[in-house]
């Protein structure tokens, strides 16, 4: 059994190092590293895909209009923002918003494979493609869309504790299509439905 002020530190200690991190040359361009907040217990982890313009100014993750609907959604499932964990695949706002490169994101994801093996959530709730695809990859599931999957529940069984997948199409989607804000709605009842099979 893993204590939270040892789980605190070592999060800790990987903040520090992203924090300082040159590893790529989004460290070039960024205002603030983006690590990721919440609880250090949290049962739900939620993974985006990389800051935006108000998160790189706030070194916050998920505080603009994408970060509304996210806390709408967790409102939908009862459950506050300081009682998960919110982070992103990659730490750096790439510029003009564009897509996280493949080598950005090998370069930048063993900072999240810490956060994930630190706090180990009982649910890991991907938003988007990008965190969808490299969770997928990472613990051996084949590569779909996620058109294809979003809401269902997957069981990861490469870690050493248990811990579920529900991939979810990201907030911002739902920015200009409000159909996508009910399916969202829909599936964000499917960490839920996890969380009490766990
Ligand atoms: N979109 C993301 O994927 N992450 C953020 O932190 C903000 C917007």
């Amino acid at each position: 059994m893993v204590t939270l002020p040892k789980i605190e530190k070592g999060i800790k200690r990987t903040e520090q190092e992203v924090l300082k991190c040159r590893k790529c040359n989004l460290s070039k361009t960024r205002n603030n590293p983006v690590f990721g907040e919440g609880s250090f217990d949290a049962k739900v982890m939620f993974i985006g895909e990389a800051p935006g313009k108000n998160e790189d100014r706030q070194g916050r993750p998920f505080v603009g209009k994408a970060g509304i609907i996210l806390d709408e959604l967790l409102q939908t499932i009862t459950l506050e923002r300081n009682q998960v964990y919110i982070t992103n695949i990659i730490k750096c706002r790439p510029p003009k918003n564009r897509n996280p490169s493949a080598k950005e994101i090998k370069t930048c994801t063993p900072y999240l494979d810490q956060q994930i093996t630190r706090i180990q959530p009982l649910v890991i709730a991907t938003l988007g493609n990008f965190a969808t695809t490299y969770i997928l990859e990472k613990f051996g599931f084949q590569k779909e869309k996620i058109g294809d999957i979003h809401g269902k529940i997957f069981y990861i069984k490469k870690l050493d504790f248990n811990t579920m997948l529900v991939p979810l199409y990201h907030p911002a989607t739902a920015i200009y299509n409000p159909n996508k804000k009910s399916v969202l709605i829909e599936d964000f009842k499917s960490i839920s439905k996890a969380l009490k099979k766990s």
